[in-house]
């Protein structure tokens, strides 16, 4: 009994608030945003999932609502029209199947619309796509590219090994055994870009940047759109803005079904952190937080 109280204790306290320690000291600036004519950034919502707050990021009430949502983002750029992460595609729920038992227990998808449904519907020919920059490959990034046939998917090195081997790109794999994904390897040629080490200038003009982010996968991404504002798509880095602004990581049992290494996690979210603080204005967007989303118009 003594044991079981002992276990329940220290379960319990994995959900206890516990932010990251941050180290002093100025960050520095990312470089100056262009203004790049028609430069539009949409959200497209696809799907949620009805969680719980505490899940989502250590320290948040445990059996507060907080819902997952589960998008893609457009920006049309006068050389093409490019999506940060493919959403859910029309057989989304069948692809709630692929993840781990546990995780399928707990996610109650509610879908919206399939990406390529939701594309045509606001006017964009989904075969007509300059391609999709993955954060990284999870089902629930990857799903919507089984309605996209032949559109370019962009994947560092790391993360296409990635997905070809482990539990978490099991749909990815699926999807691509089906119909082979055009995958193309995202490499990081144009040097440092404030405090990040390497960046991938897509259009060469500054507006859309693909940065390095590994932790949540060995080659996840941030991309950052030189928009109206300062977006900075992390993934699923952290699912929650609070991840950021405490920062904060997920709880215990959470982060060990999804995070591939946790200590990568916590750097990135410090590392977001300080960036914020030394970058006004800029706005961090986590893949799944929906009231942060809801800066970014509908498609
Ligand atoms: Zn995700």
């Amino acid at each position: 009994m003594g044991l079981v109280a002992l276990g329940a204790a220290a379960l319990a306290w994995t959900f206890v608030r516990a932010d990251l320690p941050v180290p002093g000291g100025d960050l520095g600036s990312l470089p100056a945003a262009p203004h790049v004519d028609g430069l539009v950034l949409r959200r497209l919502p696809t799907a949620t999932i009805a969680s719980q707050h505490g899940f989502s990021v250590r320290g948040a009430p445990i059996t507060a609502p907080f819902t997952s949502a589960m998008v893609a983002f457009v920006v049309q750029h006068p050389k093409g029209t490019v999506l940060i992460d493919a959403g859910m595609g029309s057989r989304g729920r069948e692809h709630v199947s692929t993840v781990p038992y546990l995780m399928q227990a707990i996610v109650d998808l509610q879908m919206r619309q399939g990406t390529a449904d939701g594309l045509r519907a606001g006017g964009i020919a989904p075969a007509g796509l300059w391609g999709v920059i993955l954060t990284h490959g999870h089902w629930d990034h990857v799903s919507g590219l089984q309605d996209l046939p032949g559109v370019p998917v962009w994947m560092t090195t790391e993360e296409q090994a990635y997905v070809a081997e482990d539990g978490g790109g099991l749909l990815y794999r699926q999807i691509d055994a089906e119909r082979p994904v055009d995958v193309r390897t995202l490499t990081f040629p144009d040097g440092p870009y404030g405090p990040f080490a390497a960046s991938w200038d897509v259009f060469d003009d500054g507006s859309l940047v693909v940065l390095p982010l590994p932790g949540h996968t060995p080659g996840s991404v941030a991309v950052l759109v030189n928009g109206a504002e300062r977006t900075l798509f992390v993934g699923d880095t952290s699912w929650t803005q609070e991840g950021v602004a405490w920062p904060a990581e997920k709880p215990w049992v959470t982060r060990r079904m999804v995070d591939h290494d946790p200590a990568g996690v916590r750097e990135q979210l410090v590392f977001l952190h300080r960036m914020v603080a030394a970058n006004p204005g800029l706005v961090v967007v986590p893949a799944h937080d929906g009231r942060v989303h809801a800066r970014v118009p509908t498609l």
